[in-house]
């Protein structure tokens, strides 16, 4: 007889995103004839880089031809790809090893299954608000007894609040936790940690032998020098940390698929010596992938390169013009706005202490704009939306325009 792995159903809520758009589709359906102007899921919208197509174009021609075809590749990834993102981490003085590269169809996959790696009585922390896969996959795998209504936060979980008064940078843990995510740029709140907020975090991990899984796939939006772009810049860091990263935000690769994982070989925890967690990691992916595709993998060497990576900059600085269309909108109707300067968020305060949904569904009856509510990442969350700077450059104005005058 099966049975089904009770988990699920403890699993606070519809996940977000079907939430927005199940109240999306309400409003469509009631009044078809507004325009609505969406800032809230981030999901890419220019085309893709022309030098990275032409990169994918070559590979599909390759692909056509009995005498260049080439079926299954290493599920590690193509080791060019994993060579050329070792020099792309150089630029940022940070030595690494092909083999501590696993490349993968996109960060959230990812981040969903390191967990897989760690013990299943492993306490873990969290940034609160924080992209809500972490959390997820963890109570999925069976790691809190559920959810606790009154408090609107999981048992087991250690949350770090991220709020204004400490500039949404989570504080090391107070208590000795196991496995702690991170991401910065961050998402929902757009926060950068500096090099030495990140320091605090890597000593903590060192001390206590915990995990830092370090989610950077907005790591190419920070424009600033002095914040890093890798947990890897801080010294030590190879010891506690595991890195996450995408090829989705910089080189529009929503849809095409493509990201990698950094399982470095000095990486240690409480039962086990150096090495074993990037052999664990080796042997997972070999089992569970087979490998991102090989049209993918082409334009992501495509995007590290010196044409490419400039594409892929273009693309950025578009979408961070419009980050700074939105907030300079919001700030003139009087929100209080933070993020979006290293990063594609903006992380606005609702007015009157609305809450989340409701300064939502404001927003989407008055204004017509589709935004996403904060407490849908955690519940820091709270009296916060977060905007997203992914859309075509018009839609954006008008969106801010409509926003502006129905306010
Ligand atoms: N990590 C964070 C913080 C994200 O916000 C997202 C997507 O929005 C992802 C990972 C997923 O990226 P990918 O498209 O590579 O799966």
């Amino acid at each position: 007889m099966a049975t089904i792995n009770n988990n699920f159903s403890k699993l606070a809520a519809g996940y977000l995103f079907p939430e927005i758009a199940r109240r999306t589709k309400a409003y469509t359906q009631e009044f078809p004839n507004n325009e609505l102007m969406k800032l809230g899921i981030g999901n890419t919208t220019e085309s893709l880089p022309p030098f990275l197509v032409k990169a994918m174009k070559n590979k599909l021609d390759l692909l056509s031809n009995n005498e260049t075809y080439s079926g299954y590749g290493d599920e590690q990834g193509d080791t060019a790809l994993r060579e050329g993102l070792c020099e792309y981490y150089q630029r940022y003085g940070v030595s690494l090893d092909p083999t501590e590269f696993f490349i993968s169809d996109g960060a959230k996959a990812d981040a969903a299954n390191i967990q897989e790696l760690f013990g299943k009585n492993n306490i873990i922390a969290f940034q609160d608000p924080a992209y809500p896969v972490y959390v997820d996959s963890n109570v999925v795998s069976g790691r809190t007894s559920g959810f606790n209504k009154k408090v609107g936060a999981y048992e087991n979980f250690v949350y770090l609040p991220c709020n204004e008064e400490n500039g949404f940078i989570p504080k090391v843990p107070n208590t000795k936790v196991d496995v702690i995510y991170l991401c910065s740029p961050n998402n929902p709140t757009g926060a950068v940690m500096s090099h030495n907020q990140l320091k605090e975090f890597v000593d903590y991990a060192r001390e206590n032998k915990a995990i830092i899984i370090f989610d950077s796939a907005y790591c190419e939006y920070v424009k600033d020098e002095d914040l890093p772009k890798s947990i890897y810049e801080v010294e030590g860091a190879k010891e506690c940390s595991i890195e996450i990263n995408s090829f989705s935000k910089n080189a529009g690769f929503t849809g095409v698929r493509l990201g990698w994982s950094i399982v470095p070989k000095a990486l240690i925890v409480e039962d086990c010596e150096a090495g074993i967690i990037n052999k664990m990691w080796n042997r997972r992916q070999c089992t569970f992938f087979n490998g991102a595709s090989n049209i993918a993998q082409a334009g992501g060497l495509a995007a590290l390169s010196g044409v490419g990576h400039q594409e892929c900059q273009n693309l950025v600085d578009y979408y961070m013009g419009n980050a700074k269309i939105i907030k300079e909108g919001l700030e003139s109707v009087g929100l209080t706005c933070y993020g979006g300067d290293n990063s594609p968020y903006i992380w606005a305060k609702t007015p009157n202490n609305m809450s989340s949904w409701d300064f939502f569904d404001f927003l989407l009856n008055k204004c017509h704009v589709v935004v996403t509510p904060g407490s849908g990442f955690g519940p820091s969350g709270e009296f916060f939306i977060r905007v997203s700077s992914y859309g075509h450059r018009e839609n954006v104005v008008k969106a801010i325009l409509s926003i502006k005058e129905n306010m």
